[in-house]
């Protein structure tokens, strides 16, 4: 996961929407954005209107920095997405939802997607019974993913896993089942499943100029 030295809730103020980066924090009232709901910086509460490019832009940035990638990973997504068949900005979703990063995260396996890559990086998860350590792997409908048994002891993967309900609970298209801290993909993510405010017709636009 890219590198961010400052602090991550500058991030959330920026893009005008929580982006769960922080774990338990955000949903506490302890969390910068419902504090300070707006820009951070000396001028962060003066309104400017943006142009056209601006506003595609702030879509782009916003949606990166909720999944946690780089640029040049996050066009290699869109590269991705664009090859398959269907809506371009919904395979973009897709694409981005279905990384095992992503997925562990939305499991309850950790509290953020960077906690989530760190902890696939370390080995901790196997798909269909084999050790995959690679964050940008792409699970597919029908795979299992399973904390392995040498890990299934790390505290705070299983303490992570037992409050997934207080954090907003599993999507639709993920079957969770705690005991045997294990996870299936029932289907592929649908756009309906993201009920974040995104416009990735905004990044499509960004990225065809
Ligand atoms: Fe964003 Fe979480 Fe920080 Fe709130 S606590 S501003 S949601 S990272």
């Amino acid at each position: 996961m890219a590198r961010h030295v400052e602090s991550v809730c500058r991030l959330c103020r920026r893009e005008g929407m929580k982006l769960f980066l922080k774990g338990d924090r955000c949903f506490t009232e302890k969390c910068a954005f419902e504090r300070r709901e707006y820009a951070p910086g000396q001028h962060g509460q003066v309104r400017r209107k943006l142009s056209e490019y601006g506003t595609q832009l702030r879509e782009k940035q916003k949606v990166r920095r909720l999944y946690g990638l780089m640029e040049q990973q996050f066009r290699r997504c869109f590269a991705l997405a664009e090859r398959m068949r269907g809506v371009t900005g919904e395979n973009l979703l897709q694409v981005l939802e279905r990384r095992l990063d992503n997925t562990v995260y939305r499991l309850g396996f950790a509290r953020s997607r960077k906690e989530a890559r760190q902890l696939v990086r370390h080995g901790h998860f196997a798909v269909n019974g084999r050790k995959v350590n690679i964050p940008s792997f792409l699970v597919k409908a029908g795979d299992q993913i399973h904390v392995r048994e040498t890990s299934a002891k790390i505290a705070r993967m299983t303490e992570s896993v037992e409050g997934v309900d207080r954090r907003g609970g599993v999507p639709e298209w993920l079957i969770l089942e705690k005991e045997k801290l294990t996870g299936r993909v029932s289907a592929l993510p649908a756009r309906e499943h993201l009920t974040l405010p995104i416009q990735e017709q905004l990044i499509v636009e960004l990225y065809s100029k």
